[in-house]
């Protein structure tokens, strides 16, 4: 999609802080982090959203955990643990609608999520 922020951010129109690619899958540094570590793990292919995922797209999901995975390994929060997380829609509080995957560690989380 050629007006998605994340479109353009997989298509090296607006810079980003890549932190590992596969074929299918992106990951990047989130530009406002809410933890010290705080990335953003996308499918390179447009969908707004999880409700946008059919299981026709479960390879889809397998690729975003195992960059995940990647992730969580190179910016040393294996061990300590972390959060996996995906905003969708409003009450989801989602604001970009391209399906991202946020990781998010470095720090202890609070629970129940606000
Ligand atoms: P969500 O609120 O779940 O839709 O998450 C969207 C995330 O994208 C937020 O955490 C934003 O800080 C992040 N974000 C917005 N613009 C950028 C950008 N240009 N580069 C990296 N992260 C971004
Ligand atoms: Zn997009």
């Amino acid at each position: 999609m050629s007006d998605c922020l994340f479109c353009k951010i997989v298509a090296g129109k607006i810079p980003a802080k890549v932190v590992a690619e596969s074929d299918t899958s992106l990951a990047f540094h989130d530009i406002a982090p809410q933890a010290p570590v705080h990335v953003l793990v996308i499918p390179k292919r447009h969908l707004t959203s999880a409700n946008d995922a059919s299981g026709a797209d479960v390879g889809l999901y397998d690729d975003l955990f195992s960059l995940a995975q990647l992730v969580v390994t190179e910016e040393g929060i294996r061990e300590s643990g972390y959060r996996l997380i995906f905003n969708v829609g409003v009450h989801g509080q989602q604001t970009v609608p391209h399906l991202h995957m946020h990781v998010l560690g470095g720090r202890l989380m609070t629970w129940p999520p606000g």
